[in-house]
């Protein structure tokens, strides 16, 4: 289970408790304070001289002291008056006089059920407000606006020749080789594919549109300023990076112990976290010009959302 799916259930399981809490309140013994008729100290004392309420309950608050008076004749029906706290021993005293069967409770100003309680709506209006929030982090809410989100994907290859005495740039990491490969740029194969795949999942053409092998302000340029250019388009165009994943085939040499750096270097000219940037390693056992470690290539599949 994610985190977002506890919070939700978190929220489910809480909004359940104060609902019980809220039915607790209606239908407790309590509840018989609500809902009464409020009457005036002289009539509802006239009520118990004339023998219409048999049983009484007495709140004891630090700010009032209230009377519940119950209707000797309709159980459903009763009487309220607040009283003064000095009035209360001697009423109590006149109320068992008449055989009115008194009940004393204190309503503690610090009791948390009560509290509870009390805040209740508020506290429901609170979950109710997160639950959406924490919906709308999770995208549900976004999906639920129909059309206004979007995914599209892009592919990339590269491929460069390799020779002798040259540079082995891949992912913006120079690697120790003796070859490196033939290009305008730096050559950079992981690069180029997944500027061709940002640039083609945006719709915004090839590599060699923006970055033509004929600008001499290209030559020999280090590649990652490719993708930090691709980015810009991106961002112009409101398109988020959601996810890379790429394959690099060349022969020699292992690459893999090298990705953790060239994701990091991608990911930073790209402006994402590198846990977006997938990186695998194969050999071309042997054959053709990559199995003879005459080239090196690479595919890339980029994902991009955007609203
Ligand atoms: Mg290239």
């Amino acid at each position: 289970m994610n985190s977002s799916s506890t919070a939700k259930t978190v929220l489910f399981w809480f909004s359940i408790i104060f609902l019980g809490l809220m039915l607790y309140k209606l239908y407790s013994p309590d509840s018989s304070r609500s809902g009464k008729d409020e009457i005036s100290y002289n009539e509802f004392m006239a009520k118990v001289d004339a023998g219409e309420i048999k049983n009484v309950t007495m709140y004891l608050s630090q700010s009032s002291y209230d009377l519940w008076g119950q209707d000797a004749h309709s159980p459903n029906r009763g009487f309220h008056v607040t009283l003064f706290k000095e009035a209360a021993p001697s009423v109590t005293e006149h109320l068992r006089e008449k055989g009115v069967q008194v009940t004393v409770k204190e309503v503690r100003s610090a009791d948390w059920m009560l509290l509870l309680v009390n805040g209740m709506p508020l506290l429901l209006l609170v979950g109710f407000c997160l639950f959406l929030l924490q919906r709308m982090k999770g995208g549900s809410w976004r999906t639920a606006q129909a059309g206004s989100s979007k995914t599209q994907t892009g592919i990339g290859y590269d491929l460069h020749r390799l020779e002798e005495g040259r540079p082995l740039i891949v992912g913006g990491i120079e690697l120790p080789f003796d070859r490196g490969p033939v290009g305008h740029s730096d050559g950079d194969v992981l690069a180029h594919a997944l500027c061709d795949a940002l640039l083609g999942a945006a719709g915004l053409g090839d590599i060699g549109t923006h970055f033509p092998d004929t600008d001499p302000q290209w030559k020999g340029a280090n590649s990652l300023l490719f993708l930090e250019h691709a980015k810009k388009l991106l961002t112009d165009k409101n398109f988020t990076i959601e996810h890379v994943d790429a394959v690099v085939i060349t022969e020699k040499p292992k690459l893999g112990p090298h990705f953790p750096k060239m994701r990091e270097a991608l990911a930073k000219a790209l402006g994402v976290s590198s846990d977006k940037i997938h990186l695998k390693a194969k050999t071309n056992e042997g054959v053709d010009a990559i199995g003879r470690g005459e080239a090196i290539a690479a595919h890339v599949v980029a994902t991009l959302s955007s609203r």
